[in-house]
């Protein structure tokens, strides 16, 4: 298996190796062999080489089998065109159409709410982001300096792609999938979404499927998140209300992300680059080494590796474990643990796990 290691931005250098060192543990525990590729992406390669994305990289890219992508500072880069938000360029370019953006709450962590387990898939690369809803230039314009006008653009294909990936997903689960939009109001865009949702429900009789107006979901989800399982939703819909369920189980550090297409899947968490806390030492590593589990079971899926497959279980067992016990929690978990100790903790569980073949439970993310 190649993975890729992109760092990203500020607390992207710290977060990360700390992604790498828990998988390397679980691969090495059971038998995955995988090679490491690191590449170079944002401000680090905007002062090295001149590009926050630079083509080499890009093109690499396309040999590997999926990589790890830190947070993006991208708000504090130069305005220069040399100086792009990668990450929405990766996304579009290897049709990373699925966000999959769980939140889960743990007995020992304080959160607003428990018992919750449930996943938003979000579709990733049309919607209302300017970015990368059209070929040149941006989905946003001003004829006038008193008008703006943003152009969201919804597709059949896109629709079904990622209401396809989210049906597949919640079969995998408690077979329970609520699709979230506004077709009352959005009777043409929120309604080819519902549409095509629709049409697969055929497909998948085995899954209870439901649809709810994303204000009185907003609602809801604040109110009884242990209703849902698995949600999907269009690209903005779902920026918004993954942030929110990450806040209901304990914040941003326990939000991780995975960006999945046709070949390739990309393991990045709903955070940002943190430039508050960078090179603190106390950026929480959760987000980031949950994103690597994700990105390690979607490979051994798609591979039919079962290996991967037992690792990224021990993955989840390992953090699990660690957040029982309340070893090595950063401050946002109420510890004083800096982020390599969490790492560190969450590599060694990983390592006793296997060696004591504690029976570990399937995960189905
Ligand atoms: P942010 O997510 O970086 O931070 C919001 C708050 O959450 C901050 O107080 C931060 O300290 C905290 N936080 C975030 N991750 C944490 C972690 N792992 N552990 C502990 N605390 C954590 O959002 P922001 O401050 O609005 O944005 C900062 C930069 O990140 C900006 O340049 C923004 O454009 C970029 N950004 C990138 C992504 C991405 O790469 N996917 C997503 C959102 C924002």
């Amino acid at each position: 298996m190649k993975i890729g290691v992109l760092n990203g931005d500020d607390i992207g250098h710290e977060v990360v190796p700390e992604a790498v060192k828990v998988l390397r543990a679980a691969a090495a525990a059971t038998g995955v062999a995988i090679e490491w590729v690191p590449m170079p992406i944002g401000r680090q390669a905007l002062d090295t080489l001149g590009t926050t994305l630079p083509a080499d990289t890009l093109q690499r890219l396309e040999a590997l089998d999926g990589w790890i992508l830190g947070p993006i500072g991208h708000m504090t880069y130069p305005k220069r065109p040399e100086a792009i938000n990668p990450h929405p360029i990766l996304r579009k370019h290897f049709d990373l159409f699925a966000n999959i953006r769980p939140a889960k709450s743990y007995p020992s962590l304080s959160s607003v709410h428990q018992g919750v387990d449930l996943v938003i898939v979000r579709e990733n690369n049309e919607g209302f982001q300017p970015d990368r809803n059209v070929v040149a230039g941006s989905g946003e314009f001003r004829p006038t300096e008193e008008v703006t006008i943003s152009v969201r653009v919804i597709t059949r294909t896109g629709c079904a792609k990622v209401a396809r990936a989210a049906f597949e997903l919640a079969r995998s689960r408690r077979k329970h999938l609520t699709a979230v939009h506004k077709d009352t109001v959005f009777k043409l865009g929120c309604g080819m979404f519902a549409e095509e949702c629709r049409k697969l429900a055929v497909e998948y009789p085995d899954v209870a499927y439901d649809e709810s107006m994303v204000d009185t979901f907003a609602m809801r989800l604040v109110m009884t998140p242990q209703r849902y399982d698995v949600v999907v939703t269009t690209n903005m819909f779902g920026d918004i209300l993954s942030d929110e369920a990450a806040g209901l189980v304990g914040g941003l550090g326990l939000a991780p992300g995975l960006c999945a297409g046709p070949r390739h899947a990309m393991a990045q968490a709903t955070h940002g680059s943190a430039p508050d806390i960078a090179g603190c030492g106390i950026a929480n590593p959760y987000a980031m080494i949950m994103s690597g589990q994700m990105l390690l079971h979607w490979l051994g899926r798609r591979q039919q590796n079962p290996a991967a497959i037992e690792a990224a279980t021990l993955i989840e067992a390992a953090m699990e474990q660690v957040i029982a016990q309340r070893r090595a929690l950063t401050p946002d978990l109420g510890g004083s643990g800096s982020t390599s100790a969490m790492g560190d903790a969450v590599a060694e569980a990983a390592t006793a796990l296997a060696a004591e073949r504690v029976p570990l439970q399937r995960t189905a993310r």
